[in-house]
């Protein structure tokens, strides 16, 4: 390349042609001694739940803006289709692996409120939350690393991302193999909730932590106390599994999982809007719902989204309701 066009490169072209490079990258099967490639894996899969609610092959989900076309001025977030087969997907698992452990909510008499379903449902959440983090590292320091953004990013802002999402890291490999085992034992470990609701075309399935404290606060000891939530999308209901792990639970993860209960639909709505702009970002909805929001509430809804950037552990409701009509 020239030197002089080299020099005209701005940040966000170089940071965008960064994740490009990375999203070619190949990950291993997150399964332990498992050296296979990961594919990409459904969070939520598309027989029996996805395919519920999707029209002409499609879905909507919240996308990062390209930064090639970012202009600063722009939120860096919005809603785009995505086909069914990239609907809430990550490279997790080798196939084989995929196939097998989820093998029971994949066939045809599948139980989706049981617990082993929870359970499965909360070890694909967990797992994903891992990759994402890690390919975060792996960004962050591709930018450290990066000649071309010297001075331009402050590396303190680079090191201290990789560091924080290393700590995650930490923390969720602990949970992953809480779960690998309460899989493999069934010994009760975790409670979890089932709420049903009339049919609604919102998928969504997540773990967040529910303390307050971001990972730089808490260096010294593992954050543990979390909630594994999942929206599922079925052919006639809304349902809504919702959970913990008996020995990393407090009063406020019971009173968050009993508040999803009996809900009316605009409540409900507005629980979800408060959800999903705060600690779950791994959400979609259909097209047509899609359709139903109104224009001010997306942009509102964005806006939200990045306020609460920073924002950890369960957050207060707020009145805003992105569904409404
Ligand atoms: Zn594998």
């Amino acid at each position: 390349m020239h030197n002089y066009t080299k020099k005209m490169q701005k940040p966000q072209n170089i940071i965008a042609q960064i994740s490009k490079n990375l999203k070619e990258k190949k990950w291993n099967c997150l399964v332990d001694n498992c050296d296979q490639i990961a594919i990409n894996s459904h969070l939520i899969q598309q027989n029996g739940l996805l395919s519920n609610i999707t029209y002409n092959g499609h879905l909507v989900e919240l996308k990062m803006i390209d930064a090639n076309k970012w202009d600063n001025k722009k939120l860096p977030f919005e809603f785009g289709t995505v086909g069914i087969k990239h609907a809430l997907t990550h490279k997790v698992f080798c196939n084989k692996h995929d196939t097998e452990i989820f093998k029971p909510i994949e066939t045809d008499d599948k139980n989706f409120e049981s617990y082993e379903a929870f359970l499965l449902f909360s070890y694909r959440a967990v797992c994903a939350e891992i990759r994402k983090k890690e390919i975060n590292v792996e960004q962050f320091t591709r930018m450290a690393n990066a000649k071309s953004l010297l001075g331009i990013i402050d590396q303190d802002f680079l090191n201290s991302n990789i560091e924080g999402n290393k700590l995650g890291i930490e923390d969720l490999i602990v949970l992953k193999t809480e779960l690998e085992k309460e899989i493999e034992n069934n010994t009760d470990k975790y409670k979890h909730f089932v709420h049903k609701y009339p049919k609604l075309e919102i998928y969504a399935s997540a773990i967040f932590s529910a303390n307050d404290l971001d990972y730089f606060s808490h260096i010294s000891e593992p954050d543990l106390d979390n909630v594994y939530i999942h929206f599922l999308p079925l052919e006639d209901n809304f349902l809504i599994l919702v959970g913990y792990h008996s020995e990393h639970v407090s009063e406020k993860i019971i009173a968050f999982c009993n508040s999803w209960k009996n809900l009316s639909l605009e409540n409900l709505q507005k629980k979800l809007t408060t959800l999903f702009s705060s600690n779950v970002e791994n959400w979609g909805l259909s097209t047509e719902l899609y359709k139903e929001i109104l224009d001010k509430n997306k942009s509102k809804y964005i806006k939200t989204l990045v306020e609460n950037e920073n924002l950890y552990g369960i957050s207060v409701e707020k009145d805003f309701n992105l569904f409404e009509k």
